[in-house]
């Protein structure tokens, strides 16, 4: 996998998936760009969760374990080649792939995201120890270009994640929901708080971290949230992320 051209990012102006020149930096190519996977379930607007019908006030996920945030937007399903981007972060230059991330989902997100008129961009946070054993949260270098291009702030210092939690990969739906219980903390200090925010997450499997981000925002005084994720694990390949 290491070959994988995906994680060629140092070469500008090509297309990261099969090589073509192309205009663009971080760009596809126009066939690759066709290619990318597209959600194929409809999703809860809500809660992200793939529902058959979607309802006005979310779906019965959403009224059964609490959802907080007020909608959620998915770019892409967890497959070949937005997972290998995702799992290729850690060989690639941080600030390219943060840039390039953003970019395919801006590409289908954009104007979504551009219409909702956020106050500013959050990114959810590691525990600080993952952070130090990791060295970067894939979260936050997604956000920050997603950030720029809303021209909305970026809040890094906001939202953090004081208790340390078992991996969610290991553990099952009812396990993951548990163990994200009550793990993030909002601080705005001496700054006035948001009314709308913008919460990203790189992946989304059961929607329980990203909830739970969302009820801490909101227990702070935020009147909305809106989260946004790159990749959403659909059921049958739910194994990823949290
Ligand atoms: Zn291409
Ligand atoms: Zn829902």
């Amino acid at each position: 996998m290491l070959d994988h051209p995906l994680l060629n990012l140092l070469l500008p102006n090509h297309c990261p998936l099969c090589g073509v020149d192309v205009g663009d930096k971080y760009s596809l190519c126009q066939g690759c760009w066709l290619s990318l996977p597209t959600l194929s379930s409809q999703l809860c607007g809500r809660c992200g969760e793939e529902v058959t019908m979607s309802l006005a006030n979310g779906c019965g996920h959403c009224q059964g374990v609490g959802v907080m945030q007020d909608r959620t937007l998915c770019a892409f399903p967890y497959e070949p080649p937005i997972s290998l981007l995702l799992l290729g972060a850690k060989f690639a230059d941080k600030s390219r792939w943060g840039a390039m991330a953003a970019h395919w989902g801006w590409a289908r997100l954009g104007r979504e995201l551009q219409g909702l008129q956020v106050d500013g961009v959050v990114p959810v946070p590691l525990h600080e120890e993952r952070l130090r054993k990791r060295g970067f949260n894939q979260a936050a270098l997604l956000a920050k270009p997603l950030a720029k291009a809303l021209r909305r702030p970026l809040l890094t210092d906001l939202l953090f994640r004081p208790v340390a939690t078992l991996p969610q990969t290991r553990l099952d739906r009812k396990a993951r929901e548990a163990n994200m219980r009550g793990v993030f903390r909002a601080q705005w200090g001496e700054r006035a708080v948001a009314e709308h925010l913008l919460l990203v997450d790189d992946t989304m499997t059961t929607g329980a971290t990203v909830r739970e981000a969302a009820a801490a925002l909101k227990k702070s005084g935020v009147g909305q949230v809106t989260v946004m994720v790159l990749a959403k694990a659909m059921r049958d390949t739910a194994r990823y992320g949290g």
